[in-house]
């Protein structure tokens, strides 16, 4: 048989997803297993986006459609991003996506050609640089520790650039840290970005959910000449607790909306009618949702920081956003339980799963070999047992 195409090899399944299918796995086969692992909100989508999905079904909206989006879900994203975001992305540069990942996805394709650099701060999402590195691009990754926040400086970003530079990406709120980059903060970097004429990527599907007082900012809206270079991703994954609907969206300037719209004409036309119609509801009715989402997150997040604190020897990142933990296990790694050593954060892991049924993410999958990731979208009882088995599976190491 011929063989694969090249890029095959540049790609390898998403870890976060892998996980949760081994959770989802255990739990059909009925074993009590608990899961602090894909990132996704335990909140039901909101009932009038349901019923906008039902409604739409009954009513025949159950053919093609225009490839970008629905009119109506465009104009609400528009309005949306003018509302809260400060952009004014007209309609024609607005393309609904099959969420937020193929959101990305497109972009990159539409940007990305062979050894083009993209500069991403790390630890970042696993599939940014799984996705440059597929397209034949170099992922150059800055090294953000928990130090500083784990966000980048302008200057590192200065001295990352090179003449083949074509992207940075950025994710604020950030996944796996939490991290949220002030406003000043981001100013300095749309100051490299336009200096270089480089684009930006600004991944912003976290953005209703912040706590402790911080604010999200879209990059785009600091200056003409940012928002003229800034591809602006989001969806109603996280905001809206609609993962399974999938439908993400993009902001672009003019060309690149075009070229994005064709790509879309031939890879998958366009997401599924219903989800637009829900995806339109929640935008447009009762826009309350976000806001008891990130109540309940907030009190989630304060449970998670009180218990990973009585755990000995964590190093834990505060989140200033987003729905993750992600701390320093290293002063685990070495030691043993019933013979078998746990050498790193992927095997700390595994040996989690195996002995407490909990799943959790290694820091490895998002660059940061030593830390751990959990996410703490939960009903507070689950989350309670499972931060429960978490110390236990630690405590049984010696
Ligand atoms: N961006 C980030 C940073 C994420 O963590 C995720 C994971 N859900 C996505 C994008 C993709 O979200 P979706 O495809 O469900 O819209
Ligand atoms: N983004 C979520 C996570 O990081 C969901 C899984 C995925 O799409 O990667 O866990």
């Amino acid at each position: 048989m011929k063989p694969l195409a090249a890029r095959t090899g540049r790609i390898s399944t998403s870890q976060t997803v892998a996980i949760d299918a081994k959770y989802k796995r255990l739990k059909a086969e009925g074993k009590d297993v608990l899961s602090l692992g894909a990132g996704e909100p335990d909140l039901d989508t909101p009932p009038h986006a349901k019923q906008a999905a039902i409604k739409s079904i009954e009513a025949g909206h159950t053919k093609y459609s225009a490839v970008t989006g629905l009119p109506a879900l465009k104009d609400a994203v528009s309005s949306k991003f003018a509302r809260e975001n400060g952009l004014a992305y007209s309609s024609t540069d607005i393309i609904i996506s099959s969420g937020a990942k193929h959101a990305v996805f497109n972009a990159l394709l539409a940007l990305v050609q062979e050894g083009d650099e993209v500069i991403i701060p790390s630890p970042c999402w696993v599939t940014y640089p799984e996705l440059v590195r597929f397209l034949g691009g170099v992922p150059v990754l800055i090294p953000t520790p928990m130090e500083s926040g784990f966000k980048a400086t302008a200057m590192q970003l200065e001295h990352a650039v090179t003449p083949k530079t074509k992207l940075v990406i950025l994710n604020s709120p950030g996944n796996p840290t939490g991290a949220v980059y002030s406003e000043a903060e981001l100013k300095t970097l749309a100051q490299v970005i336009v200096k270089h004429d480089l684009y930006c990527l600004s991944d912003e599907i976290y953005e209703h959910i912040v706590y402790a007082g911080a604010r999200h900012v879209s990059i785009a809206s600091l200056s003409p000449d940012i928002f003229a270079r800034t591809i602006t991703v989001n969806g109603m994954s996280k905001a809206f607790a609609m993962t399974g609907w999938r439908i993400g969206y993009t902001g672009a300037p003019p060309a690149l909306a075009a070229a994005i719209g064709a790509i879309q004409s031939h890879g998958t036309h366009h997401p599924a009618n219903a989800s637009q119609f829900a995806a339109a509801a929640a935008l447009l009715e009762d826009q309350g949702f976000p806001t008891e989402l990130r109540k309940h997150l907030d009190e989630c997040r304060t449970l998670t920081l009180e218990r990973l604190a009585a755990i000995p020897g964590l190093e834990v990142f505060p989140p200033l956003g987003a729905f993750y933990a992600f701390f320093n296990v290293q002063a685990y790694l070495g030691k043993s339980h019933a013979g078998k050593t746990v050498g790193t954060s992927m095997e700390l892991c595994e040996y989690l799963l195996d002995t407490q049924l909990l799943a959790t993410v290694p820091g490895s999958a998002f660059g940061l070999e030593g830390f751990m990731r959990i996410s703490f979208a939960n009903a507070l009882d689950t989350l309670g047992l499972a931060l429960d088995r978490l110390a236990a599976g630690l405590a049984a190491l010696r």
